[in-house]
C-alpha cells in the first residue's frame, strides 16, 4: 500500500505543530514558529485563549450536542447576539465556510422560488472567487485548480470579471437570481472589491429585485476592523455567509438573512446534523464576547494600521516586494516572484507561518490579539526572509 492512511488531497509541509500559546505554534522538539496564519484566518484569539478554551471545556461536560430536531437555548441565544449586532433577522448554523455558502446559495435560490420567479436561478459570481470545496462552491468560480477533474458542474453561475460593475449589470436577464461576492477576496489573492463595486452591485440588485449575497468567511469576524468587513462599504447584503474565525478554531459556520430574503426557508428545505450544536455555540458566544466590543474592534483596525505601515517602510528595501493591499488585519504582501516558494521559505528557514495566496501574494493573517511585539518580529522575519531568499528559476 503506498497511499497515505490521509487521502493525499494536501501537499503537506513539515511543520507538525502539537502545542499553540498565543501567537506561536510548537512542534514536538520545540520547533517555534510565529503564528501569522492562524489557520487560515480562523484562531482570531491565538492559540489557548482562556475565555474560549473554558467555555468549551466548560460546555463539553454540561451538552455537547442535541439534534437540531429539539429546542437548542444556547443556539437561540448566539443567534439573537449576531441579530442584534449585523443587518440579518435569522441565521443558520452550519460546520463550515463551504456549507455556510451553501445555505447561502440555497436561500437566494429558495427566495425566487417562494415569491414566484422559479427562473431565477442563476448567480453572478467573480473572476478568482474561493467559496469553498463542495461542487456547488467550486461550481460558483472559475478557477481552473478547484474544477479541474470535476466538470461538468452546474452551470448555474455565471462568473464575471471582479470589481467591473458594467459587466455585472450586462449579464442581469430573467434567470438572474442574485450576486455572490466576497467584499476582500482572500484566495484569490487579497483583493479588496471597490466601495463603487459593491455600492452598485446593491443598487442593481434593489433595481432588479434580485439578492445580494456575500461571502465573508474570511473577511468577517472582526478582521478588517469591523465585525464584518460589509460594514466599511456603507451597505448591507440579503444574504452572508460566515464561518473561519466565527468559532476561533472550533468548527462553526453561519448563513445570516434578513426576513425578507428567508422568505423560502422554511421547514424542511434545509438541515444539518451537527450544525450549532451547544459545543459549538460556546465556541461563538465566547469569540463574541471578545471581538464585537468596539474596543476589540478599534484596536484590530489599529493594528492594522502599524501593521501594514511596517510592511510598506520595509518594502523599498527589498526587490522582491511589491505592495501591501488589503482591509485591518486581512492584509496580503504582492510579490515580484512565486509567493509559495517564498512562503515556504520563511516558514523553514525563519519560523514565520504566512499563506500563499493567488497573484503571487502572501496573506498575513495574525491573530487578532497580537501586540505591537508580534508586528515587529513578522517584519523583522519577512526582512530576513528576504534577504536570504533564492527566487526559483523558471521551469
Ligand atoms: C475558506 C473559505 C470558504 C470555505 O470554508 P471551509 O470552512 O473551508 O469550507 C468559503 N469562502 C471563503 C471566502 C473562504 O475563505
Amino acid at each position: 500500500m503506498a497511499i497515505s492512511p490521509l487521502m493525499p488531497v494536501y501537499p503537506r509541509c513539515d511543520v507538525a505543530p502539537v502545542r499553540g500559546e498565543g501567537a506561536y505554534l510548537y512542534d514536538a522538539q520545540g520547533r517555534k514558529w510565529l503564528d501569522f496564519a492562524s489557520g487560515i484566518a480562523v484562531n482570531l484569539l491565538g492559540h489557548g485563549h482562556p475565555h474560549l478554551t473554558q467555555a468549551i471545556q466548560k460546555q463539553a461536560a454540561t451538552l455537547m450536542h442535541v439534534s437540531n430536531l429539539y429546542g437548542s437555548p444556547q443556539q437561540m441565544a448566539v443567534a439573537e447576539r449576531l441579530v442584534a449586532l449585523t443587518f440579518a433577522d435569522t441565521i443558520f448554523f452550519t460546520n463550515s465556510g463551504a456549507e455556510a455558502v451553501e445555505c447561502t446559495i440555497k436561500t437566494v435560490r429558495a427566495y425566487h422560488y417562494a415569491t414566484g420567479n422559479p427562473q431565477r436561478y442563476k448567480i453572478i459570481t467573480f473572476s478568482n472567487a474561493f467559496h469553498g470545496r463542495t461542487l456547488a462552491t467550486i461550481a460558483a468560480t472559475d478557477q481552473e485548480k478547484l474544477r479541474k477533474g470535476f466538470e461538468p458542474l452546474p452551470d448555474w453561475f455565471h462568473v464575471l470579471p471582479f470589481n467591473d460593475l458594467a459587466a455585472a449589470e450586462a449579464a442581469i436577464d430573467e434567470s438572474t437570481a442574485g450576486f455572490l461576492v466576497e467584499p476582500i477576496q482572500g484566495e484569490g489573492g487579497v483583493r479588496p472589491a471597490t466601495v463603487e463595486f459593491l455600492k452598485g452591485l446593491r443598487a442593481l440588485a434593489d433595481k432588479y429585485g434580485i439578492l445580494l449575497a456575500l461571502d465573508e468567511v474570511q473577511c468577517g469576524m472582526a478582521r478588517t476592523g469591523t465585525l464584518f468587513a460589509h460594514e466599511q462599504y456603507g451597505i448591507t447584503p440579503d444574504v452572508m455567509a460566515s464561518a473561519k474565525g466565527i468559532g476561533g478554531g472550533f468548527p462553526v459556520g453561519a448563513c445570516l438573512a434578513t426576513e425578507k430574503a428567508a422568505a423560502g426557508m422554511v421547514a424542511g428545505t434545509h438541515g444539518s446534523t451537527y450544525g450549532g450544536n451547544p459545543l459549538a455555540m460556546a465556541a461563538c458566544g465566547a469569540v463574541l464576547d471578545i471581538v464585537a466590543e468596539p474596543e476589540f474592534l478599534d484596536a484590530v483596525k489599529a493594528k492594522g494600521e502599524r501593521l501594514r505601515a511596517a510592511l510598506e517602510q520595509m518594502i523599498p528595501n527589498h526587490d522582491l516586494f511589491d505592495h501591501v493591499r488589503g482591509m485591518g488585519l486581512m492584509l496580503g504582501l504582492k510579490l515580484t516572484a512565486d509567493s509559495r516558494a517564498f512562503v515556504a521559505h520563511a516558514r523553514s528557514s525563519h519560523g514565520l507561518l504566512t499563506v500563499a495566496a493567488g497573484d503571487n501574494v502572501v496573506r498575513i493573517l495574525p491573530p487578532l490579539t497580537i501586540d505591537e511585539s508580534h508586528i515587529r518580529e513578522c517584519v523583522e522575519k519577512l526582512s530576513a526572509a528576504a534577504a536570504t531568499f533564492q527566487v526559483p528559476q523558471a521551469a
